[in-house]
């Protein structure tokens, strides 16, 4: 990893392995294991395999390395583990660290299935888990305990955009010997600055913006190296998440444009935000660099731009937000996010069905929600879709 290269050209060249032929783009080692000249090299590598050496695909391959160097030098972190899926990696990140008896803090808005780890798994296995207001200095103080071990958070939540203070956050964690793992994805790996922050462990669905184009399933985790081959390493070798090579190609691939794409795509979710803002249909408009955003001050300190998702409460509730819905032309009606493609999703019948009315109102999912991540496809096009999708309102 260059370091002294800035964003954009560590996007292209970074972790770059050549093999003997010489090619210009990045080889695709579709391969499980690897051969060793002597049954004296097999032994030495077993015993301790250098930077360059693998042994087996779901212990590393090398397609598979030069996306975790090129991710893990975009972050400015030590060292990365590339895995399955963005689950793979959350699961891998607390499961790795913690053991029965340990306590959690979390905060409570989160992806489904982050919830469900923190709220069933870990909890069978013995783990307490307390949830707090991410957005509430007091809930964290209050939380957090002489002998909590981790303390999880998305830095910007699912799908109200709550900005969470990290470095306040992470103050309060490392007073207390906890590590901080952020699920960063909303953020974005361009304008996360959350190891600067404090976090300790960052991750990312490579799914959402690094893939970008709806390809392939993929996750990380990055921290320091100590962390990453100590601590997640032994568990994600042994219990098999690992990025197949084809994906880490096409995530590599998506690297190279990461920067390009999400600045055009943040650029036109800012354009939405604003138009849209105080529109007679829309009760609330969310958008962190929206001045009504109720973090914008705290918004603007960690987060360069606003992003690349909105969210909008449409006056009228479910019926009218599925009106919505149905008259767009352009966005598609799905729950992915980050992709090239504009793509709208119902939060309180899909993503977040499966919480109690009261959770969901008390996370602010209200039935007139609609989550908006913002693609690429030109901002006048967009605008005027949610426009006239908004007059069947
Ligand atoms: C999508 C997502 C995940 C899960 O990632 P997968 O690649 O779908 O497994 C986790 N956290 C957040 C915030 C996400 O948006």
């Amino acid at each position: 990893m260059a370091n002294e290269w800035n964003t954009r050209t560590k996007l292209v060249h970074d972790g770059i392995r050549r093999s003997q032929y010489g090619e210009v783009a990045e080889a695709i080692f579709l391969t499980q294991g690897f051969v060793y000249d002597t049954a004296e090299a097999a032994e030495a590598r077993f015993i301790s395999a250098g930077e360059d050496e693998f042994i087996y695909a779901r212990y590393g391959n090398p397609t598979v390395r030069m996306f975790e160097e090129r991710i893990a030098g975009l972050e400015g972190a030590e060292d990365a583990f590339a895995t399955a899926s963005g689950m793979a990696a959350v699961n891998a990140a607390l499961m790795s660290i913690l053991k029965a008896g340990d306590h959690v803090v979390s905060a409570r808005a989160l992806f489904g299935s982050c919830l469900y780890i923190l709220e069933d798994i870990l909890v069978r296995f013995g783990v307490e888990v307390t949830f707090v207001d991410g957005t509430d200095p007091d809930g964290w103080k209050a939380a957090i305990r002489a002998d909590t071990k981790v303390v999880f958070l998305e830095s910007l939540s699912n799908p109200t955009l709550e900005v969470i203070d990290l470095k306040l956050v992470s103050d309060l964690a490392h007073a207390v010997g906890a590590t901080v793992v952020v699920d960063n994805v909303f953020a974005t790996p361009i304008y996360s600055r959350a190891l600067e922050l404090g976090a300790d462990v960052v991750v990312y669905s490579t799914t959402k913006h690094i893939d970008g184009q709806g390809r392939c399933l993929g996750g990380v985790v990055l921290g320091r190296r100590e962390f990453i081959r100590k601590t997640l390493e032994p568990y994600l070798k042994h219990t098999g998440g690992a990025m197949s090579p084809f994906n880490a190609w096409v995530m590599l691939k998506g690297m190279e444009t990461l920067d390009l794409r999400v600045r055009a795509m943040t650029a036109s979710a800012t354009h939405l935000a604003t138009a849209l803002h105080g529109h007679a249909k829309l009760a609330n408009v969310i958008f962190p660099h929206l001045a009504s955003h109720p973090q914008f001050e705290l918004a603007r300190q960690v987060m360069e731009e606003g992003g690349t998702m909105l969210s909008i409460d449409v006056r009228g509730g479910q019926a009218a937000a599925f009106r919505v819905l149905n008259a767009m032309k352009i966005f598609t009606i799905s729950n992915n996010l980050g992709d090239a493609k504009s793509i709208v999703t119902h939060p309180a019948t899909t993503t977040h069905q499966r919480l109690s009315e009261d959770t969901r109102a008390s996370l602010g999912i209200t039935p007139g929600l609609i989550r908006i991540s913002v693609g690429l496809e030109d901002a006048g096009d967009l605008l005027a879709d949610l426009m006239q999708a908004l007059e069947v309102a």
